[in-house]
């Protein structure tokens, strides 16, 4: 730890410092200190880590600094899901509350015409879906003329979703006179070479050997037919915070949602045919500790930073192993311990090899918690 020095070190101003501290950073994770040095020098760069590891402040902290006084649009964050275009946004106005900066999420699913007015009142740091982007700048409600600085964040889930065009098209209307910085838990190579087209050579920072490692949870499946009823003796038997359940399809997660609901567990469920206004309510009740259990699709949990997470539970394994990578880094963030489970059907077994594959860790086989294991 100790040669990852301290915040203090990193040559930033003392309104960015102050904001570090109150968000009771005390030191640089690997990925920061490796980051913020490069990025202050205007360069492009290419940032990989497992989730968890700090990658927001690690291009915020730099971005923030560099800003410079002025109300046009400066900085652009691109991001592959609503959720998590707020939560950016939240972390980026807190490390800038010092220097005022004005920091706007743009998603869709939120009137835009709550937006174009938040526009209008001068803003200079973007957080914004592809989709929603790209609607605001056809209809020229942004203006992009004065950005110097674009993130990509989550690439691969950008590519997993499908908006790497969009990406491309947002790229190609922004002056090139510009540092770009993507940054991504894994590094297909579709993204390598988006990097390759868009980005002038870029600093590859990644901060392990290993493809990706996932080593503060505990990973563990159980094999079940009756999954439902594997299910509730998993959450009675274990003393769980809040966890997040995922399944494979929306109408899945309803049907979970509703089973679990009747028999009186706190569940809600997230999927991608609810409003916006739903997601945002039950978002903020399982931030808020009024939600004990979230059941939801991939795409909707996609990068959720939420502390209290203490168990991932995969109700369906999920069909691609870098997936599951994903769904587990919702626990065991920023140095906590957590648990991941993982349900499987007999016929399901291969699937469970293969992600052990990716891994790199054996993932446990452990027995359904009996009825006295239960009463303890
Ligand atoms: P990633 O994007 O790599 O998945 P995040 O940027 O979402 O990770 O950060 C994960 C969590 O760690 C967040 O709650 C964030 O506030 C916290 N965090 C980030 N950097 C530090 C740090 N230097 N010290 C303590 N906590 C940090
Ligand atoms: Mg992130």
């Amino acid at each position: 730890m100790k040669e990852q020095g301290f915040f203090g070190e990193l040559q930033l101003s003392k309104k960015i410092l102050s904001a570090i501290t109150d968000m009771g950073f005390e030191e640089p994770s690997p990925i920061q200190s490796k980051t913020i040095p490069v990025a202050l020098e205007g360069k492009d760069l290419i940032g990989q880590a497992q989730t968890g590891t700090g990658k927001t402040a690690a291009f915020g902290i730099p971005m923030m600094e560099r800003l410079v006084d002025s109300r046009h649009i400066q900085a652009l964050v691109l991001t592959p899901t609503r959720e998590l275009a707020i939560q950016v946004a939240e972390e980026l106005a807190k490390i800038g509350k010092f220097k005022k900066v004005k920091v706007l999420p743009i998603y869709g699913g939120q009137p835009i015409e709550r937006q174009i007015r938040a526009l209008k009142l001068g803003v200079q740091v973007i957080i914004g879906t592809p989709g929603r982007l790209l609607d605001h700048m056809r209809r020229k409600t942004i203006r992009l003329d004065f950005v110097n600085q674009v993130i990509i964040d989550e690439a691969d889930e950008m590519l997993d979703m499908g908006f790497i065009e969009d990406v491309e098209n947002i790229l190609e209307n922004i002056s090139t006179d510009r540092q770009t910085m993507l940054f991504s838990a894994t590094m297909p190579k579709e993204i390598l070479a988006l990097s390759e087209k868009y980005m002038k050579d870029p600093v590859s920072i990644t901060t392990s050997k290993e493809q990706i490692t996932v080593p503060l949870i505990d990973q563990v499946y159980y094999e079940s037919r009756d999954k439902l009823d594997g299910l509730c003796r998993v959450l009675d038997a274990e003393t769980t915070g809040q966890c997040i359940i995922f399944g494979r399809t929306k109408k899945g997660v309803n049907d979970l949602t509703a089973s679990l609901q009747a028999r009186g567990y706190m569940a809600d469920g997230l999927h991608g045919d609810l409003s916006q206004s739903q997601r945002d309510r039950v978002m903020k009740k399982f931030r808020d500790g009024d939600l004990e259990i979230l059941v939801a699709t991939d795409v909707a949990a996609r990068g959720l930073d939420i502390e209290h997470i203490t168990h991932v539970i995969n109700y369906d394994i999920p069909q691609d192993p870098e997936s599951y990578v994903h769904r587990i880094g919702r626990t065991g963030r920023a140095g906590k311990r957590g648990v991941a489970i993982t349900f499987i059907e007999p016929r399901e077994f291969r699937q469970l090899k293969l992600i052990e594959k990716i891994v790199k860790t054996r993932i446990l086989r452990k027995q359904l918690p009996t009825l006295t294991d239960i009463m303890e």
